[in-house]
């Protein structure tokens, strides 16, 4: 048995997603004729109590697209330095918007409204760029799936208004965040002025992302999605797969959430582990000690059939998700005991 754990991308539709995306109702979503991307748009338009949706192929294009809608080339946004609009979008936010980027220098991938705020109240003059946008990450993905405090969040949606910034959420594992912390998406859908969602994340669908906004802001992300090359055709396939993880699929992420505290316990306990990230959510992240290599490590955890991947700097990654069953995970700790 093949135990794949390097992320929760790597899950493959259950049978009662496969048998709602068969019976979709499609047409040409160009033309805004497709009926099950029209319900998908309502449906997440409605859960974040917001204006209006749009499907995307990749939680990229939706994070791409509103960087553009909210910026003008020479622009500057302000994320995390480990966020994932900053890191690993191909530079995205410069090649597709002109957009210069400011790194805050945050805690987890995160960071506060009085750094926030340092950053934007500089010098203001023809030598530096217009301040424009904030992007947050939640849960960061590189931060190892920590969640943001919301109070934290509200703080820095003051800001945004007070130096006038548009505020985006890039929400690919948004739903672990409100399922740990027991939030909902109303409360986000509120604060922010665009947020986008992975499906194919935690959720377990094939394909896609939604962003939410305003309506003149999806109207233009429109415009934005057909100039990327993101108009898709009989997409209601895929948005019934969306329709079915956000009926049946959310509240179980807590035992993804439970298993990964499980596996993080363990790795506590192993000899060989020099340090373990705290773990909130579904993803591990550690270290070994400076006597084993890493590479070696994930080397010899696959030839035992377990996946799992380096982020570099000799830390080591571990997702749980959809595809990830208790079985696997009674293995998985007998495993990393006896390693
Ligand atoms: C996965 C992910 C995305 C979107 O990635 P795609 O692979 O393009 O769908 C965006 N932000 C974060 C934090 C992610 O983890």
């Amino acid at each position: 048995m093949e135990i794949n754990l390097i992320s929760d991308t790597v899950t493959k539709p259950t049978e009662g997603m496969l048998k709602a995306m068969t019976n979709a109702e499609v047409g040409d979503d160009v033309f805004g004729a497709d009926p099950t991307v029209n319900l998908l748009q309502d449906k997440v338009a409605k859960l974040f109590g917001m204006e209006a949706a749009l499907f995307f192929p990749s939680g990229t294009m939706a994070n791409q697209a509103a960087i553009k809608i909210h910026t003008q080339p020479g622009d500057r946004m302000f994320c995390d330095k480990w966020a994932h609009v900053y890191n690993y979008e191909g530079g995205g936010a410069a090649f597709n918007s002109g957009v210069t980027s400011y790194l805050i220098d945050g805690d987890r991938g995160m960071f506060t409204a009085e750094q926030l705020e340092n950053a934007v109240s500089g010098r203001a003059d023809i030598h530096v760029p217009f301040n424009r946008l904030v992007c947050i990450e939640n849960t960061t993905n590189k931060g190892g799936g920590a969640c943001w405090d919301f109070e934290e969040l509200v703080k820095i949606g003051k800001v945004t208004r007070d130096y006038n910034l548009a505020y985006h959420l890039d929400g690919a594992r948004l739903f672990n965040a409100l399922v740990a912390q027991n939030e909902t998406p109303q409360q986000y859908g509120e604060l922010f002025d665009t947020i986008s969602i992975c499906l194919s994340k935690g959720l377990g669908a094939p394909v896609g992302s939604v962003l939410v906004g305003s309506k003149e802001h999806i109207e233009k992300a429109l415009r934005v999605r057909k100039l990327f090359g993101g108009g898709m055709r009989q997409a209601g396939f895929l948005a019934a797969a969306g329709i079915y993880a956000l009926d049946n699929l959310v509240n179980r992420l807590a035992d993804d959430h439970s298993r990964a505290k499980a596996i993080g316990e363990v790795l506590e306990s192993c000899s060989y582990v020099k340090k373990v990230e705290p773990i909130e959510t579904n993803i591990v992240i550690f270290y070994v000690n400076d006597t084993i290599d890493s590479i070696d490590f994930i080397e010899k955890m696959k030839q035992k059939g377990i996946l799992l991947i380096s982020m570099g700097e000799g830390k080591l990654r571990i997702v749980t998700h959809l595809d990830f069953t208790d079985e696997m995970l009674t293995i998985l700790l007998s495993e990393l005991k006896s390693f």
